[in-house]
């Protein structure tokens, strides 16, 4: 019986899950997959025996858990019951390791957000999300879906939407429709800006998203010097990814000359 305040809805395709695995590209040379949130193991199957990586896979249900050491004994030990939320990623196995998964979508952000604080770790996301989150984390500027997933993601990954799936292949099916997406780390070892301020910058942009900057980043204190700069006029749909660097690096340097 699935469980709706886990996000449980069971993938009926067969052949949709098999895509699904054969989307990853095994960008980055990794020799390690987490599975988040394998349920009943329909994606599972199409992952376990692949002779490119090792398979782990986490999921929270305890009944799922009791099935899968059942129908999949060879993933003997690589079962890990819990919150993936809560999980360290680095304690699984050294070096990069790939994260894919039909996500429960009640916490596909935080998911995301997650793979942003291990972004050295983790070179490549497959996951099957509602499509509107799909969208807002492909979307570019110039869109009422770009945000601070977008930016924030795009700065570290090359994203690609790559296919939709409707509710109806599901058991039971959601009320939205679903998208696969796919993230792989770009070449950026760092970004041009200080990677905090970034963050901060983008985040307290967006939770103003119709003010202009002048007035969205009120909170931060702007340095007298900077409240010339005609970037401020601009609101947050507005900057490229490129462009909250540079607004970051102009902040970086305005707040050291007035100190
Ligand atoms: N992979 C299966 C499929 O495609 O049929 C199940 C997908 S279902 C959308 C999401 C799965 O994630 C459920 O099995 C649920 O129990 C599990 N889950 C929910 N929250 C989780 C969490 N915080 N950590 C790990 N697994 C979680």
């Amino acid at each position: 019986r699935p469980k709706k305040h886990l996000g449980q809805h069971f993938l009926k395709d067969q052949n949709i899950a098999r895509k699904i695995a054969e989307s990853l590209t095994l960008h980055g040379d990794y020799k390690t997959v987490l599975e988040v949130g394998p349920g009943t193991g329909v994606l599972t199957q199409f992952l376990i025996d692949k002779k490119e990586f090792q398979l782990y896979v986490s999921e929270i249900d305890k009944e799922s858990v009791a099935y899968l050491q059942k129908h999949f004994a060879s993933l003997e030990g690589r079962i890990i019951g819990g919150d993936f939320l809560k999980m360290d990623l680095e304690a699984i196995a050294p070096g990069p390791l790939a994260v894919i998964g039909n996500f429960p979508y009640n916490i596909s952000s935080q998911i995301f957000f997650k793979v942003l604080d291990n972004r050295q770790k983790v070179p490549e996301v497959v996951g099957m999300i509602q499509k509107e989150v799909a969208v807002r984390i492909a979307e570019k500027e110039g869109s009422r879906d770009y945000g601070i997933l977008s930016v924030l993601l795009q700065a570290y990954y090359d994203i690609d939407l790559l296919f939709t799936v409707p509710p109806g292949v599901f058991h039971p099916p959601p009320k939205v429709n679903s998208a696969v997406i796919r993230l792989k780390r770009n070449k950026r070892e760092r970004l041009p800006c200080d990677e905090d301020l970034f963050r901060k910058v983008v985040k307290t942009a967006f939770q103003k998203r119709r003010k202009t900057l002048r007035n969205a980043l009120k909170e931060l204190t702007l340095p007298t010097e900077f409240e010339v700069n005609p970037i401020l006029q601009k609101r947050a749909e507005q900057l490229s990814v490129e462009d909250f660097f540079e607004l970051t690096l102009s902040l970086e340097k305005a707040w050291k000359q007035s100190s």
